[in-house]
C-alpha cells in the first residue's frame, strides 16, 4: 500500500487533490492519468506522492448552466481536484431554484401563511394585533434578500474550491470546445475534456396564449405581481400551481384552479389527493376538474379564459384579472448548439442519458431538468454530485426510487416511494397503516391537526415501499421516511426506534406501527 496526498508546491503549476487516500501499488499512475495529473516517481521524504497538474489551458470540466445540477455538480469535481469552469447566462448562480423556482415561493409561502395567521388565526392563539396589513412591497423585498443572499452564497463557493465562473451563453463548437458568449459582451472558447449539460428547463407554454408576465403570467411572473389580484385562474393543477395559488389566496385574491384531469397533485396517491383536495377547498379554493382550457386573451384589462370539459362540449369563459399557466416545464436546450455536436434528444425534448449520465457523444454527459426522471432540485442535485464522482473515480450513484416530493403549502403534502396505484399496477401486495395528525399530541399543542400519515408496506416482508404524508411539516418529516427506505428498513425497525416526544415524527412511528402490528398505541 502507498499513501499518496496531493500538495501545494511553490515549484510547479498545481491544483490540490483533496483526499489522503490509501491505494494499492501501482494505482497512483492510474489516478494520475485519470485527473491528468503527474505523479512523482518515488515519495518525498514524508513517504507522501505528490500530484503535479500538467500546465494546459484545457479544463477537465466544462459545466453549462449554474443550477441545482450544475453548480454542485461544478463543486464536487473540483473538490475531487478537477480543473473546473461552469458557464451561466443568468448573471446569477442558483439557476431556476434559488432566481425564479424553490427559494423565492418559498419565501412567499411562508410569509403569506404568517400573514394568514396573522389575520385568521391569531385571535384565537390568544394573540391580539391590531390593524394587520400587508405590506406587499416589503414581502417581494424579503423575498429577494433570501434569494439574494443564497445566490451570493454560490458563488463564494466557487471561488472557495477554484471554480471559474463564466457570466454568458454557453453554446458547443465540437464535442469538446464551447463558446461563450460573455455578458460582458466578450466572446471565448472554452476547451474541455468533459462537458456537463445542466440547462434545466422552463415553463411550458398553452398554444395560442401569449404570456405577458403581468396579467397571463408563468410562475416567475406570479412571484412579481405587485399588487394582490381578485380573481386568479391558476390553470394546472399539480405542485407550483397549488404553491403559488395558495400564496396569492392567503394574500386575499379568489383562486381557481383549472385542471384537465380528474384530481389534483399530479399523479400523487389518490387518498392523498383526495384529502389534499378538500383540505383546500375548505380554505376557499375554487375547482373545475376535468376541464380543458381553450384559450385566453386580455380584454379590456380583464383576462378571458375559454374552457370546455375534457370530454368536450359546456363551454364556458372565465375571468379573471390574473391566469398563471403552470401545466409544467419542459427541458430548455436553446441556443446550445447541441445540432453542432449531434447530442440526441427525445420526442419531449430530454438529453438521452446512460446510467452514466453519458449522452451519445462520449465526453458530454448531462443531468437535472434538462433529461429524464423528476424535475426537482435535489435529484438535479444528487446527479450533480453523481457525475462529477463519475467523471473523478468511474463511480457514482443517485437512487432514484427514494426521492421525495413536497407540496410546501399549508397542511404540507409529501411522499416518497410508491403509492398504492402504483403497486396494484404492478401486482404487488401491501399492507397500509394510516396515522392521523388528530391523535398527535405535538400537532395538538400546535392546533394544527389537518392530515395523516400513510405508510405502505411489503405484505410479506414488512419492507417499508412508500410513505405519504398530508399535514404540518410533511416536508421534514419525509426525509426520515427516505433514510429509512435507503436503508431497507421495515415498518417494525421504525416501529421499535424511540422518537422523541411530543414531535410530529411520532405520527409516523405509530403508521408504521399499525402497518406492521395492525394497530397503534395513540390511536
Ligand atoms: P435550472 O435550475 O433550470 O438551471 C439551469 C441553468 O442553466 C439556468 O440558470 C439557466 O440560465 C442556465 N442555462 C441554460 N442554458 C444555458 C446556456 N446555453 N449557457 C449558459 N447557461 C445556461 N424543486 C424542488 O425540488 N423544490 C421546490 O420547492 C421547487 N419549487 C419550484 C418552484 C417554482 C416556481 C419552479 C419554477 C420550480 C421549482 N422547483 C422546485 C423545480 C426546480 O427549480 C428545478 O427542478 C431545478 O431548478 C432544476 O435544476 P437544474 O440545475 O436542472 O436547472
Amino acid at each position: 500500500m502507498l499513501r499518496l496526498v496531493a500538495s501545494k508546491s511553490p515549484l510547479a503549476n498545481v491544483r490540490t487533490l483533496s483526499k489522503i487516500c490509501l491505494v494499492n501499488s501501482g494505482l497512483y499512475e492510474q489516478i494520475a492519468a485519470r485527473h491528468s495529473v503527474q505523479a512523482m516517481k518515488a515519495p518525498a521524504a514524508n513517504g507522501f506522492y505528490r500530484f503535479y497538474s500538467t500546465p494546459t489551458d484545457e479544463y477537465d470540466v466544462v459545466v453549462i448552466g449554474g443550477g441545482p445540477g450544475g453548480y454542485p455538480a461544478a463543486i464536487k469535481a473540483a473538490q475531487s481536484g478537477l480543473k473546473v469552469a461552469c458557464i451561466e447566462k443568468r448573471g446569477s448562480l442558483g439557476g431556476t431554484c434559488l432566481n425564479v423556482g424553490c427559494i423565492p415561493s418559498k419565501a412567499m409561502l411562508n410569509n403569506s401563511h404568517i400573514y394568514h395567521q396573522a389575520t385568521h388565526e391569531f385571535k384565537s392563539r390568544g394573540i391580539e394585533v391590531a390593524d394587520v396589513k400587508l405590506n406587499l412591497d416589503n414581502m417581494l423585498k424579503a423575498k429577494l434578500k433570501a434569494v439574494n443572499g443564497l445566490t451570493k452564497g454560490v458563488e463564494f463557493l466557487f471561488k472557495k474550491y477554484g471554480v471559474d465562473y463564466h457570466k454568458g451563453w454557453g453554446k458547443f463548437k465540437s464535442a469538446n470546445e464551447i463558446e461563450v458568449d460573455g455578458l460582458d459582451g466578450k466572446q471565448s472558447t472554452l476547451k474541455a475534456k468533459n462537458v456537463i449539460i445542466a440547462t434545466g428547463s422552463e415553463a411550458t407554454p398553452i398554444p395560442g396564449i401569449e404570456i405577458d408576465e403581468k396579467q397571463i403570467v408563468t410562475s416567475t411572473g406570479a412571484l412579481e405581481l405587485q399588487k394582490v389580484p381578485k380573481k386568479m385562474i391558476v390553470i394546472g393543477g399539480g405542485v407550483i400551481g397549488l404553491e403559488l395559488g395558495s400564496v396569492w389566496s392567503r394574500l386575499g385574491a379568489e383562486v381557481t384552479v383549472v385542471e384537465y384531469l380528474g384530481a389534483i397533485g399530479g399523479g400523487m396517491d389518490a387518498e392523498l389527493a383526495k384529502n389534499f383536495h378538500k383540505t383546500l377547498k375548505k380554505q376557499g379554493f375554487n375547482f373545475k376538474l376535468n376541464t380543458k382550457v381553450n384559450g385566453a386573451k386580455v380584454v379590456d384589462g380583464v383576462v378571458k379564459v375559454d374552457v370546455e370539459a375534457a370530454k368536450g362540449g359546456n363551454n364556458e369563459t372565465l375571468e379573471a384579472d390574473v391566469i398563471l399557466l403552470s401545466i409544467g416545464r419542459r427541458p430548455f436546450t436553446q441556443g446550445l448548439g447541441l445540432e453542432n455536436v449531434g447530442v440526441e434528444v427525445d420526442n419531449r425534448g430530454r438529453v438521452v442519458i446512460d446510467s452514466e449520465f453519458k449522452t451519445n457523444v462520449p465526453s458530454i454527459r448531462c443531468i437535472g431538468d434538462v433529461t429524464f426522471g423528476p424535475m426537482l432540485a435535489h435529484k438535479a442535485e444528487d446527479e450533480g454530485f453523481a457525475v462529477s464522482e463519475m467523471i473523478a473515480t468511474g463511480h457514482g450513484h443517485v437512487n432514484y426510487d427514494v426521492i421525495p416530493s413536497v407540496i410546501y403549502t399549508h397542511p404540507e403534502v409529501a411522499w416518497v416511494g410508491k403509492n398504492e396505484e402504483e403497486l396494484k399496477k404492478a401486482g404487488i401486495k401491501y399492507k397500509t397503516g394510516n396515522y392521523p395528525f388528530v391523535a398527535n399530541s405535538r400537532a395538538r399543542t400546535n392546533d394544527d391537526t389537518d392530515g395523516f400519515v400513510k405508510v405502505i408496506t411489503d405484505a410479506e416482508t414488512d419492507r417499508i415501499l412508500g410513505v405519504h404524508i398530508m399535514g404540518p411539516n410533511a416536508g421534514e418529516m419525509i426525509a426520515e421516511a427516505g433514510l429509512a427506505m435507503e436503508y431497507g428498513a421495515s415498518a417494525e425497525d421504525v416501529g421499535r426506534t424511540c422518537h422523541a416526544h411530543p414531535t410530529l415524527s411520532e405520527a409516523f412511528r405509530e403508521a408504521c406501527l399499525i402497518a406492521s402490528f395492525g394497530n397503534a398505541i395513540n390511536f
